[in-house]
């Protein structure tokens, strides 16, 4: 579970509302069982439950976890807004599969658009999503959720180059035959190095989307002869690079 600074004071870990009803009622657990706490600074513990209440959890840090779950790179994803089951879905996996951020955007061929208002909702969504994801996979960092009006907006503020990689996954890349794989970069790549995925809708980049992420840096990446569904690249894409980054 992650916990605020607020909950985590000296070797005693206080958990309420939501957490609280997750471990008492869906985990079923009680007085005596351990839990996995990480704090703010990414600190994991094993935590014993000493005091139970139905709204208020008290337990005691017994031991430091020292096992790191983070991938040695940092990943930002960059979705193009999608319908919101496959989006959420998106986000969900992303983060069983390591990401740092997530950032949306809207495409030129986007289906759905989002207003300000759909936008923090979304994200307050989403930020639930990865919140969940993080604790059920284990991880020591919740990924940042983060939105940008398009594509344009995310690859200039990559200006000056904070990004190490840029890719751009393109089915069109691959019918033209000019695509990079990932062999090369991955095998060069230092242990902290700062990528960039970027993913169409489902209606698939445009031509304009496509050149300027290229002049802007960005090298575009074939995931195969198929057409994969939009939902289907990131998860694709990630599995690849967990592949070559850990096993
Ligand atoms: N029409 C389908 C849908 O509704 O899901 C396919 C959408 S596909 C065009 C969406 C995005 O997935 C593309 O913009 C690209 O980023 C990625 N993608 C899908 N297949 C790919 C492939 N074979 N190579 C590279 N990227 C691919």
């Amino acid at each position: 579970y992650f916990v605020g600074d607020d909950q985590w004071s000296g070797n005693i870990v206080t958990l309420k509302g939501e957490q609280a009803h997750h471990i008492s009622r869906v985990m079923r657990m009680s007085s005596g069982d351990v839990i996995i706490c990480i704090n703010d600074q990414g600190e994991a513990a094993y935590c014993r439950i000493t005091q139970m209440e139905p709204d208020h959890i008290t337990c005691r840090i017994e031991e430091d976890l020292s096992s790191d779950t983070e991938l040695p790179v940092h990943i930002t994803v960059a979705q193009s807004d999608l319908k919101a089951d496959k989006y959420e879905w998106v986000v969900q996996k992303s983060t069983e599969l390591g990401v740092g951020a997530i950032t949306g955007f809207s495409a030129d061929h986007s289906v759905v658009k989002w207003d300000a208002k759909k936008s923090a909702k979304r994200i307050a969504r989403f930020q639930k999503i990865t919140r969940e994801s993080a604790e059920q996979s284990e991880r020591l960092k919740i990924p940042v959720i983060e939105r940008k009006s398009s594509l344009d907006e995310v690859l200039k503020e990559t200006q000056p180059q904070p990004y190490d990689h840029k890719w751009i996954m393109s089915e069109r890349s691959a019918r033209e035959g000019e695509h990079h794989s990932f062999d090369d970069a991955l095998r060069q790549l230092q242990p902290s190095a700062r990528i960039l995925l970027v993913f169409g809708p489902e209606g698939g980049f445009s031509i304009r989307e496509h050149q300027m992420a290229i002049d802007l840096g960005c090298k575009p990446v074939s995931l195969g002869a198929r057409i994969l569904r939009a939902e289907t690249a990131p998860v694709a894409t990630l599995a690849m690079l967990v592949y070559q980054l850990e096993l």
